[in-house]
């Protein structure tokens, strides 16, 4: 028999499997994105049920297959109930998992990648940002911990260390002064959107979630992040539909 293993993650998705298991992803920091079957744990009273839901954060204990695991017993450290509860900041979850779940992949270091969903899920639970901030915070700053960040200290043309307040998607940031003129679909920012976005990529993980701004702010933030994200990850995610019909 193969040795039990001890990861440590988040369920990003779980699944109805047959009548009694359920199929799970989960994202570990030790080994990237996995899948895990959980069999028999929707049989009685077992007390795996709840804890094999999506969201539910803590220890794996599992026993490695081919190409999936076998769970033996999770060790929960959270369960983020609340997100369950209030629909909006389910179905923003419910995003961040999708997004974050197709960016990953089995084998990654994933610390921090689970540090940002983690701190991220749980800026929603709290709800003092409004959730249409706290999805741009995310997507700009997991843009960046994937490598392909909005430039928003050097410009991304000719790499001077200013720049100004004309976004380029395309070019990959904020322009400065000399090369602003060759965006190809420029969008001219205001100075509270630059600072927010120098913010948001200069920011610790844990330290992200603290700030609010006005609401034209906010709309020219969510324009810039839905644009990069439009530029940089080709995939249309089902989730994402749902949270832009919300009002
Ligand atoms: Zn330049």
């Amino acid at each position: 028999m193969r040795e039990e293993v001890t990861l440590h993650g988040i369920v990003l998705s779980s699944s109805l499997q047959s009548e009694y298991d359920r199929r799970m992803v989960a994202l570990t920091k030790e080994r990237g994105r996995i899948t895990v079957f959980a069999t028999g744990v929707r049989r009685g009273t077992n007390p795996l049920q709840s804890k094999t839901q999506m969201f539910v954060m803590g220890s794996f204990t599992l026993i490695p297959g081919r190409d999936s695991y076998r769970l033996v017993n999770i060790d929960v450290d959270e369960y983020f109930h609340q997100l369950t509860m209030d629909i909006d900041a389910y179905c923003y979850a419910s995003y961040f998992c999708e997004v974050m779940g197709f960016m990953t992949h089995e084998g990654d270091r994933a610390a921090d990648y689970l540090n940002l969903l983690y701190v991220s899920l749980k800026a929603l639970e709290k709800g003092q940002m409004p959730a249409k901030l706290i999805r741009c915070v995310y997507e700009i700053k997991l843009m960046d911990v994937f490598g392909q960040g909005i430039q928003s200290f050097h410009c991304p043309v000719c790499g001077k260390a200013e720049v100004s307040n004309v976004f380029d998607a395309a070019s990959g940031g904020l322009l400065c002064d000399g090369c602003r003129g060759r965006a190809k679909h420029p969008l001219h920012l205001s100075d509270d959107a630059v600072y927010t976005i120098q913010y948001i990529n200069g920011a610790p993980l844990g330290k992200m979630y603290n700030f609010n701004v006005s609401d034209p702010v906010l709309a020219e933030i969510q324009l810039v992040s839905k644009q990069f994200m439009d530029m940089y990850v080709d995939r249309k995610f089902k989730s994402v539909e749902i949270i832009d019909s919300l009002p």
